[in-house]
């Protein structure tokens, strides 16, 4: 399968290429040239299958041709190592916990199989001293740090805002050593977005480093988040639940995790249509009311991870849909919540059903509470556990929630960083002295 940059103005890649260049050069993000089709039989008896089997049939579908079957099994099946169960929150809706990975958000999954996939390039074909370049607003540093912790050939620098991630998050990634630097940016997620994306256009950079990107512009982090999508929908189908009008909710920051469940919708998965919920950076939401995209600097919230000005795959998501605004709305709603809003939907949905949400899941919550119609079934995703968000929801619900162990063992680290100003000259004569 090739994969064509959604600016259309250079040549289609291979898989291999597309992961290990990240963005393409025409600064577009790559796509599959064809989304496969599912056929109905993998529906019909997808109930009967574990996560793994359904996610390697899908991954057999988006990646087949591109990776030999054995070892495609063996990166889904080391990738998918823990359960992502649907539990019943209340009438008619539905958590998709993604926290269940080794640090306790969704962003385990995508940043598990890159890993993965790249040291199977990196085998494969002889690449080596692959540098890998992520921003982070809080849990992808984290996510893509364990994942590639001491694989081989591979150094991970994790770009993160000062101040602007929690005290947990933080300890995830700056605490690791081995082959992971953290850079601690005085600035925004923004520019380290920046930043990162700036590096992989810079032709210096370029002739002297190998660089790719593990954020969700990289197809490898956010094509397997589709995989969920599908388990979500088996594990209706097992509780003997009607199909017809399942809605999902994603809280959205870069818009990966959604754009992943729009491409298992064109494989086949029967949804009848998504929410995007947003917290007070609500660009996309703005887009579905008027039809134009106007980025903005992003503002801190509760919801730290999604606190984003100029989602990346919003362009994927215009691709996807042929540029119009009409088959958008079609087919995603949307709904933003400021901070006082999702501290009473993590209020309200502990006190009316005992289950604790954190800031993003609330968000996803409080939009099926908002938006979802009577002969509906909704699912929202809840995509990080809300212990990595602690001190929020303990003054939310004037609690002091249990930390996890998996959580704690991080804690007792000692934080490495270094520290570097948000501009790009700092971020490049850093990079070109490793
Ligand atoms: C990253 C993240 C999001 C946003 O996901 P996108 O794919 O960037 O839209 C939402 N919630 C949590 C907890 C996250 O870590």
């Amino acid at each position: 399968m090739k994969y064509y940059s959604t600016n259309k103005k250079v040549e289609n890649v291979s898989l291999q290429e597309a992961v290990v260049k990240g963005l393409a050069e025409d600064k577009g993000l790559f796509m599959q040239e064809q989304i496969p089709q599912l056929d109905k039989q993998f529906f019909e008896h997808i109930d009967e299958f574990s996560f793994q089997e359904i996610a390697f049939e899908v991954a057999k579908a988006l990646f087949g041709d591109d990776v030999e079957t054995e070892s495609l099994k063996q990166i889904v099946f080391e990738t998918l190592n823990f359960d992502v169960p649907l539990v019943a929150v209340e009438n008619n809706i539905y958590s998709l916990e993604l926290f269940h990975g080794p640090t306790l958000a969704f962003k385990d999954v995508g940043a598990r199989f890159m890993s993965r996939l790249l040291g199977y390039f990196i085998k494969k074909q002889g690449l080596k001293d692959v540098n890998v370049l992520v921003a982070t607003s809080g849990d992808t540093g984290s996510a893509v740090a364990n994942g590639f912790l001491g694989v081989e050939g591979i150094k991970v620098f994790v770009l993160y805002p000062k101040d602007k991630v929690s005290k947990i998050q933080e300890c995830q990634f700056t605490t690791l050593g081995k082959n992971i630097t953290a850079l601690e940016i005085d600035g925004t997620f923004d520019d380290c977005q920046r930043l990162v994306k700036t590096a992989f256009l810079d032709a210096d950079l370029n002739k002297k480093l190998q660089l790719t990107s593990a954020n969700s512009i990289n197809v490898a982090r956010f094509l397997p988040q589709s995989f969920y999508y599908f388990y979500a929908y088996a594990q209706l189908k097992k509780m003997g639940k009607d199909l017809d009008d399942i809605v999902i909710c994603v809280p959205s920051g870069n818009f990966g995790n959604i754009t992943a469940g729009l491409i298992a919708k064109k494989m086949g998965l029967p949804v009848k249509r998504f929410i995007a919920a947003n917290n007070k950076n609500d660009i996309f939401l703005h887009y579905l009311q008027t039809g134009v995209y106007s980025p903005r600097a992003s503002v801190a919230t509760i919801a730290n991870a999604m606190d984003v000005g100029d989602p990346s795959n919003f362009a994927r998501v215009l691709d996807l849909y042929g540029h119009s605004h009409a088959a958008i709305t079609a087919e995603i709603e949307g709904c933003s919540y400021v901070d006082e809003e999702i501290s009473d939907w993590v209020k309200k949905c502990f006190s009316s059903n005992g289950y604790l949400l954190d800031p993003h899941g609330a968000c996803g919550f409080g939009a099926l509470k908002d938006l979802l119609k009577e002969n509906e079934i909704g699912i929202f995703l809840e995509t990080a556990h809300p212990a990595k968000f602690k001190d929020t929801i303990d003054r939310i619900l004037d609690a002091d929630i249990e930390i996890p162990e998996k959580l704690q063992a991080f804690m007792k680290g000692e934080k490495l960083s270094i520290p570097l100003s948000a501009e790009f000259s700092d971020f490049k004569q850093f990079l070109m002295s490793i």
